[in-house]
């Protein structure tokens, strides 16, 4: 290329856009672009993506037609340019009739240089008619990764868009997209008849990002706590439902932040202003679904939080890159829990086959993320394609607490044998199943079961071997067959591996299965997971909570329930008020009972360096729904058991159900009247003496005793109700 030419570029970019430097690769783009070449642009979000055919639209004769699939933003991109005194239009199905007349009009006239088509308005007759008719100096395919049905944002649209180019001439091509796999970049260049093109990929990697993942319990708990720890500074919290969105956001303005909701839901007014309002740093946390981000610019976004399992990795990517944009600080938390996938897996069951089949493989390689062991960053990267080199990124959680590590060196050559033996044809399953030495249809009908390998790794279970299959393709030893979907094949490195092997550092997968959290229930009852808790401290509680027992001469159960404890277990209360948080425990057994607990648990914590939960308190905006407040307020009142049903609507099961569910949250329920008028005494007493007894509140176990078995289980459940309020609470 001249000098002079080169000048050329960089005046443009001065004077035009106002930048005095090319970002990354951006001139060797733009020069490839104008030498007419097909040309593939893959680069991260921010990078600067739209000059690489901006710039170019200007220096070409003719107009450049870009291709976005989404209106809202195409605006956006005109209405820039605009400002900077270029002629960009759009032509989409916002247009009246009149407005497309001009349109057609000044492009014939050959004033326009840019004009953005949305997809489905390429595929008209009419306007390919007109296209035709103009002078096209080249085509922009922005997010091209859309016309991949391997990619997570298929638009069918898309895999026409070759087609009808076509039409207009043998024109080159840009594609540019953020978000590609080695699938997907193959299927873009196949879809577009581009094989040739020359390929511009940036690394993906975003060092200044911080990336975690954690197991989703006691979830408001530890985001309350999170973005405490970064307060006053600007985030985002992805949901996936619309009325995640809206709890969140009021758990968070309740807890004293300045956080708004946004979601497509919103009238466009309230988005609109929230949205504006984060930018402008009235609101600190956005809390959104991910419709939020979409050509949002700001480049300070301290944190990134996935309150729930985003569907993809590449999804996961996109909206973490949406932090840290100025380079400086970025922290990327997701919490992650089995729950989620199903759910999200739920969402997709009116989806054909084959797009189900799709969506699921990208939920798989989610899993896997979340799971393992190794750099998240190397993850990340290795995902789209790329090598990251070093052992350490001292960024992301998995290498600053890197989790055991053993020597792989022996499994990984048990892994390529089975992938060698199995001639390169298999996926992961698959491979698992020779290597445990399963017998199942596929095992039987490829006569695996007689190769060397299989069952040699019967000592190990299943998602041992899994994690040792993932952890040996992110070492490249093995590769994922681009043409074949789910085929494992050797890499030039598997193979010298083999021939020499040499130790691999692994690790084991992180195990979240015991982290579910039902948060429906969590506010009612104790959660439901059951070994997140610090056995040792539990344990010691249950001994005071005996003694205790003992000294007052009631049940252990009735001082604090198990489900209780182990709360406590996990959250280490250490104030009256926090101790008041843990389900099942409420102000009046803190008062009663919680002393001696309370200094155990604080004793403890001091003892381990524990970090306590003593600065969380998670204020719930008004739960008690109003239901509940009219049971309360006319048991006081001392209505009529049935009454009440019939006022609240309930039937009378239901009404005890919740009756039972207002005295386990820990408020003082006097049913005493009521008693009185359906049971005598003595009958009561009996009942009363049952609980005394009893090594637990069961009502089954209730149900089930002799003794109460002239009871009916109303009768049972109402006293133990009125037995809880007067000893419990
Ligand atoms: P992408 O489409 O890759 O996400 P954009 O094209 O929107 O990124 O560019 C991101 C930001 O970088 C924009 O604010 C843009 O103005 C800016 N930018 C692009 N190229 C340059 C450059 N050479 N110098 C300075 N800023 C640039
Ligand atoms: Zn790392």
């Amino acid at each position: 290329m001249l000098v002079e030419e080169k000048d050329a570029l960089k005046v443009k970019l001065k004077e035009v856009f106002g930048y005095s430097q090319f970002r990354g690769n951006q001139e060797t783009v733009i020069r490839n672009v104008l030498d007419r070449k097909n040309t593939f642009v893959i680069m991260p979000t921010g990078a600067g993506k739209s000059l690489c055919y901006q710039l170019p639209a200007l220096m070409n004769e003719g107009l450049a037609i870009v291709i976005s699939p989404l209106i809202a933003l195409m605006k956006n991109q005109v209405d820039q340019l605009n400002a900077y005194g270029v002629n960009a239009r759009f032509l989409n199905s916002t247009l009246s009739k009149g407005e497309i007349t001009r349109l057609k009009k000044d492009c014939m006239n050959n004033i326009v240089k840019l004009l953005y088509v949305a997809p489905e308005s390429m595929n008209k007759e009419e306007n390919i008619e007109f296209l035709k008719k103009v002078n096209v100096s080249f085509v922009a395919i922005d997010e091209a990764h859309c016309i991949s049905e391997w990619g997570h944002d298929f638009r069918p649209e898309y895999r026409r868009i070759k087609s009808i180019i076509q039409q207009f001439g043998n024109l080159p091509i840009v594609a540019l997209t953020a978000t590609a796999t080695p699938k997907v970049q193959l299927d873009i260049q196949k879809n577009l008849q581009m094989e040739d093109a020359d390929v511009f990929m940036s690394s993906f990697n975003r060092k200044n990002l911080y990336y975690e993942v954690r197991p989703k319990k006691e979830t408001k708990k530890q985001l309350i706590h999170f973005v405490r720890h970064h307060k006053g500074k600007s985030g985002i919290v992805y949901c996936l439902s619309r009325k995640k969105v809206e709890e969140i956001a009021q758990l968070l303005q309740v807890n004293g932040f300045k956080a708004a909701p946004y979601h497509a839901g919103l009238d466009p007014e309230v988005r609109e202003r929230n949205q504006d309002n984060f930018l402008n740093e009235e609101v600190d946390i956005i809390v959104a679904t991910i419709a939020f981000g979409m050509g949002i610019d700001k480049p300070d976004v301290r944190f990134v939080v996935h309150y729930d399992v985003p569907k993809s990795l590449e999804g996961y990517y996109q909206e973490t890159g949406r932090s840290g944009r100025d380079g400086l600080e970025g922290h990327c938390l997701m919490f992650y829990s089995h729950n989620d996938l199903n759910k999200l897996e739920k969402f997709n069951k009116d989806k054909s086959v084959q797009e189900r089949e799709n969506a699921r493989i990208l939920l798989q390689e989610m899993e896997f993320y979340a799971e393992s062991p190794v750099c998240r960053r190397k993850q990340l990267l290795h995902y789209f394609g790329e090598e990251y080199k070093q052992d350490n990124c001292g960024m992301c959680d998995n290498c600053v607490h890197p989790r055991e590590r053993f020597d792989g060196m022996e499994y990984a050559a048990m892994v390529l044998q089975a992938v060698k033996q199995t001639n390169e044809r298999f996926g992961l399953g698959h491979l698992v199943h020779v290597l445990r030495g399963v017998e199942d249809e596929y095992v039987k009908s490829y006569g695996h079961f007689s190769l060397p390998i299989y069952g040699k790794g019967k000592e190990q279970d299943a998602d041992f071997w899994k994690s040792i299959i993932r952890q040996t393709l992110i070492f490249q030893l093995l590769e994922k067959d681009i043409e074949n979907i789910g085929v494992l094949k050797m890499t030039a490195r598997g193979e010298a591996f083999l021939k020499k092997p040499h130790p691999l550092e692994m690790a084991r997968d992180h195990d979240f299965t015991t982290d579910v959290e039902n948060e429906e229930v969590s506010t009612e009852r104790a959660p439901a997971n059951t070994k997140a808790y610090d056995d040792k401290l539990f344990e010691m509680l249950k001994d005071l909570r005996k003694k205790v027992a003992k000294q007052k001469d009631l049940p252990p159960y009735v001082i604090f329930q198990d489900p209780s404890l182990e709360e406590m277990a996990t959250t280490f209360p250490t104030t009256k008020e926090d101790l008041a948080q843990v389900n099942g425990v409420g102000m009046g057994k803190v008062n009663k009972f919680g002393k001696e607990f309370l200094e155990l648990i604080k004793k403890y914590v001091d003892d381990n360096d524990i970090e306590t939960a003593s600065e969380i308190v998670v204020k719930t905006s008004v739960n008690k729904s109003k239901t509940k407040i009219l049971i309360i307020q006319q048991i006081d009142k001392k209505i009529d058991l049935e009454e009440i049903a019939q006022t609240a609507g309930l039937t009378f099961n239901e009404l005890l159900t919740e009756i039972e569910n207002i005295s386990y949250s820990g408020t003082k329920l006097n049913l005493t009247y009521y008693l009185d008028d359906i049971l005598d005494k003595s009958k009561q007493d009996d009942i009363h003496d049952y609980f005394m007894n009893a090594d637990t509140d069961s009502l089954e176990a209730a149900l089930n005793d002799e003794s109460l078995s002239d009871y009916s289980e109303e009768d049972i459940r109402l006293i133990r109700v009125q037995f809880m309020s007067e000893h419990a609470h």
